[in-house]
């Protein structure tokens, strides 16, 4: 019997002589050549689950399908946007910060699209001079911006009006209405939506080829999905009304979820995007449109399962809680600054022992960190073996999304490297951080007035 949940952990994770051991590496032997705590990256699982949405949109959409872009903001280092590069897929970025990224694996500028509800001008420069194939535009100054910097270069850039459908999915429930109240995109419901249209239009450097939403993450059900569809789709219809002609692409959105946990069950890429052009045609056909080039941006549901992170335990401590039942505190050396989503979201995730198998009792245990918060939880509440102690390596399964990307240095702690593994080879493609690394920001200088600062 595994303790390996499929759905869950990595493709490679496999228990050998009762270690857990991924792309052919034992945890003990990664421990002891990394350190922990450690993100590992089971490469091929990262391979086989790009390729699936790929596969899935092209077999669904056929020749509607558009562009898979992995959102580059759940987790991007300069190795994965390659691999991301090789498997064909495109990619969208956030910030400049996320396109410098994309910019040193060489990923061409054709294949990328650019994100954010705040762009700086030097971001949008950034973007152009790179020949990024379209930026996603989310205000009316930005409107302005992007057209007033592409004049200034003598080129036109394509945009793409990042809508507001009044749809909001989380995980299992969505709503359709009083969510207007959110920074991002322009509203379809108070005519925010179509002004932007207007102003884009009068733009002269500006080339609108479509609309785009992205209504939420972790989303487990497609209605979200269809509802947000019909909403593009009358929206488009609108377009094709006022000036007799089309626009070519709808983009969803990501925020396909992952299983975290085992009542965790996620529709399957291709089941979900059969569904939801099921409604995109029939929608189409009801409105009198062409069917659009039809493109997705999933993050999480690419990077989320094929990452783990390696932790070691330190301490551990029982607490007597009020009904006479304990708990066991289990606390490991990393903590809230690689793995906020505990504490900010109540994320639930999976973890066993990963340098040996257990035939102890399970008991309740709580999965904590080395940080000077109360809320420095990995792990509310999960079923450990009563005999967990300090040395043993415990492994926390899909922490790729928002993990890693989401990393801080509160306490100065370093953050966690992320190391590649497949058929046995390991390698870094991100190091660890060193308190060297972090001691080399501060500095000492002689004060000098203001205006004279370089
Ligand atoms: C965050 C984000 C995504 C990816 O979301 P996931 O939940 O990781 O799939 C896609 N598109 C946009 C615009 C986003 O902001």
């Amino acid at each position: 019997m595994s303790d390996l949940n499929p759905s869950i952990w990595p493709g490679s994770a496999t228990r050998v002589s009762g270690e857990l051991n991924l792309g052919g590496c034992s945890s003990s032997s990664i421990a002891a050549k990394f350190g922990t705590p450690i993100f590992v990256l089971d490469e091929s699982d990262l391979k086989t689950r790009a390729m699936s949405w790929r596969n899935a949109l092209e077999e669904t959409f056929q020749d509607r399908a558009g562009d898979v872009f992995y959102a580059a903001k759940a987790f991007v280092s300069v190795e994965v946007a390659k691999i991301i590069k090789e498997l064909g897929l495109n990619i969208d970025v956030c910030t400049g910060g996320e396109l410098s990224v994309v910019t040193a694996a060489n990923f061409p500028g054709e294949r990328i699209e650019m994100h954010g509800n705040n762009k700086s001008e030097s971001e949008i420069a950034q973007a152009m001079d790179y020949g990024v194939a379209t930026i996603v535009v989310d205000s009316l100054q930005e409107i302005e911006r992007v057209s007033r910097l592409a004049g200034k270069r003598g080129k036109i850039q394509r945009v793409v009006i990042r809508l507001n459908p009044g749809v909001e999915a989380h995980t299992h429930e969505y709503i359709t209405t009083a969510i207007e109240d959110v920074k991002f995109g322009f509203s379809i419901a108070s005519g925010a939506a179509w002004n932007a249209v207007l102003e884009i239009s009068k733009a002269k450097n500006l080339d609108l080829v479509g609309v785009h939403s992205h209504i939420g993450s972790q989303i487990f059900s497609s209605e979200a999905f269809d509802a947000t569809a019909v909403k593009l789709l009358e929206f488009l219809k609108r377009y094709k009304d006022e000036y007799q002609s089309e626009l070519p692409n709808l983009i969803i959105g990501g925020g396909f979820g992952i299983a975290y946990i085992d009542s965790d069950k996620p529709i399957p890429a291709g089941n979900l995007l059969r569904q939801i052009h099921k409604v995109v045609i029939s929608n189409c056909e009801r409105l009198g449109l062409s069917v659009p080039r039809f493109s997705i941006e999933p993050g999480r549901a690419i990077i989320g399962p094929s990452m783990v992170t390696l932790y070691k335990v330190g301490t551990t401590k029982e607490i007597k809680l009020k009904d006479g039942a304990t708990r066991l505190y289990v606390a490991v050396d990393g903590g809230m600054s690689d793995n906020i989503r505990t504490s900010l979201y109540e994320a639930e995730f999976t973890a066993v022992i990963a340098n040996r198998e257990s035939t102890s009792t399970l008991r309740d245990c709580r999965i904590v960190g080395k940080h000077c918060e109360s809320g420095d939880v990995i792990i509310n509440g999960i079923n450990l073996p009563s005999d967990i102690k300090p040395g043993d390596l415990i492994a926390v399964a899909a922490t790729g999304a928002y993990g890693r990307s989401m990393a801080s240095n509160y306490n100065h702690v370093p953050r966690p490297g992320v190391i590649a593994v497949q058929s046995g080879l390991a390698r870094t493609i991100i190091r660890s951080e060193t308190t060297a690394d972090l001691l080399a920001l501060d500095i000492v200088e002689i004060a000098k007035p203001i205006g004279e600062r370089s």
